[in-house]
């Protein structure tokens, strides 16, 4: 992504705390010995393109999009975006391995 803006939301908006449930298990795996590598970070990622639907997508062309990290909070279990990617998309003849 060429042009990118990060976003973190370190806290959870509706009980404050820091803690999100797999990035704890994962720091905690990692210090283990385990490869920071193979363990997940993060609940899930959510890849998007802005780009409109009514067309077929063309390999090579280009859109806002970016990628929505989510996790589930701690403190109360809600599952809340932790950061958000945003930038340029371009679309791929195939899906992108993530992580
Ligand atoms: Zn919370």
């Amino acid at each position: 992504m060429e042009k990118s803006e990060i976003k973190e939301y370190p806290v959870c908006p509706v009980c404050g705390s820091e803690e999100a449930l797999i990035a704890t298990l994962a720091n905690e795996e990692v210090s283990k010995g385990i490869n920071t590598n193979v363990v997940p970070h993060n609940l899930h990622t959510w890849p998007f393109m802005m780009r409109n639907q009514n067309y077929p997508l063309m390999i090579g062309s280009r859109a806002p999009g970016g990628n929505i990290i989510i996790d589930v909070c701690k403190g109360c279990g809600i599952i809340r975006a932790v950061r958000v990617e945003v930038g340029e998309a371009i679309a791929l003849d195939k899906t992108p391995k993530i992580g």
